[in-house]
């Protein structure tokens, strides 16, 4: 079976550096934040173009965290699309604020920009767009819109490690961004983690304090915090794979070009839009025969995923929002036509092509 995502070829690939940082970790038990935390905030932040990196024990936290540090609570309205993982929108409830979903653009996947305005309520507090798959939203009409209206807007980069939205690093085009260090993602921990980053100091002490029980000082509890702060172990096998996020990013690329490349007109393959350096989190085809492909995919060897099946707008848990098929129109097909195919740095490029092979054999 060809894996959807191998993370034991890469561990293979810088095991000493590692084993060497987590022995560096048990020797002195800083094991919560600590000196590698702290170094892995600065590497992190510079990367992204951003003065400060806060982080935390995952990027769901990451969003809740950089909501609350905006002062987006109940009552708040947040702008968001339905075409996400699901975190996006649990941390904004979260905060006992209201979702409110727009469409996305069929093309990019990202928040249709032509739309926000309308979704727009007095109540409105900010707008939450999605570099989905690794390709930044259309950030400039975004910020344009947000500074007009008196909102926040704060960036879920979880799947967009190093993505660049004209020639800027995400995260840092915002007022916040949010990173997931998840093992699968293109920068992933051995466990959970995720970082906030901004420019703005004041965010930065907030978000600081609500990471580690709302503390100013031990003991003294400036906010109602939280629990949630980063491993020592996360940070310091992140700073070791932070090193490796360009070469692992531009072999995803390669990889895609390939795919383009090799993959039957049967397909639709991902567009990328001019403004963008896409970093292929992942590597999604359309189809209108997604299910059936997927199933000869998998009977000729190759392990596929759907990101996402279901709009958050129609899952169970958000039936309160009173959102119904229809309402989203391209979210809707998107979920019944994507497919992702296998995508990581270390993917042989003898199986890319037996997996093309496949793909034309199968529509
Ligand atoms: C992974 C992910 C998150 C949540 O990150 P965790 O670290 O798993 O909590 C949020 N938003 C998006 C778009 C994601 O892909």
């Amino acid at each position: 079976m060809i894996p959807f995502l191998d993370l034991k070829a890469q561990y293979g690939n810088i095991k000493d550096e590692i084993n060497a940082a987590v022995s560096k970790v048990l020797e002195n038990t800083q094991f919560i934040l600590g000196d590698e935390v702290t170094a892995f905030e600065k590497e992190f932040a510079a990367y992204c173009d951003a003065d400060y990196g806060i982080a935390v024990n995952t990027g769901t936290s990451a969003l809740h965290l950089a909501l609350l540090a905006a002062g987006i609570g109940a009552g708040d309205e947040v702008i968001t699309i339905p075409f996400t993982f699901v975190a996006t929108v649990a941390a904004i409830c979260y905060t006992g604020a209201t979702p409110v979903f727009v469409d996305i653009d069929p093309v990019s996947y990202t928040i249709d920009v032509t739309q926000i305005e309308a979704a727009i309520t007095e109540r409105t507090k900010a707008i939450l767009p999605v570099h989905l798959y690794g390709q930044p939203a259309d950030m400039e009409p975004i910020l344009e819109i947000a500074r007009r209206y008196g909102l926040t807007v704060i960036e879920d980069a979880a799947q967009a490690h190093r993505s660049e939205y004209k020639g800027q690093r995400v995260g840092s085009i915002g007022d916040l961004g949010c990173f997931s260090f998840y093992p699968g993602k293109n920068l992933g921990a051995y466990g959970e983690g995720g970082m906030v980053v901004t420019n703005n100091p004041e965010y930065a002490h907030t978000l600081r304090m609500l990471r580690d029980w709302g503390q100013e000082c031990k003991y003294h509890h400036i906010l109602k915090g939280y629990n949630y702060r980063m491993d020592g172990l996360q940070g310091a096998i992140l700073r070791v794979k932070l090193r490796y996020l360009d070469g692992w990013t531009e072999a995803r690329r390669v990889h895609a070009a390939l795919y383009d490349e090799l993959l039957p007109s049967g397909v639709k393959t991902p567009t990328v839009l001019p403004y963008s350096h896409h970093v292929y989190h992942i590597y999604a085809v359309r189809s209108q025969q997604r299910d059936a492909l997927q199933k000869r995919l998998h009977e000729q060897g190759v392990q596929t995923g759907i990101h996402y099946p279901i709009p958050v707008h129609l899952q169970q848990a958000y039936a309160e929002l009173k959102y119904q098929p229809g309402d989203f129109p391209c979210a809707e097909l998107a979920a019944n036509e994507v497919l992702s195919l296998p995508m990581y740095p270390e993917l042989p490029q003898e199986d890319l092509k037996i997996i093309s092979t496949a793909v034309r054999e199968s529509i």
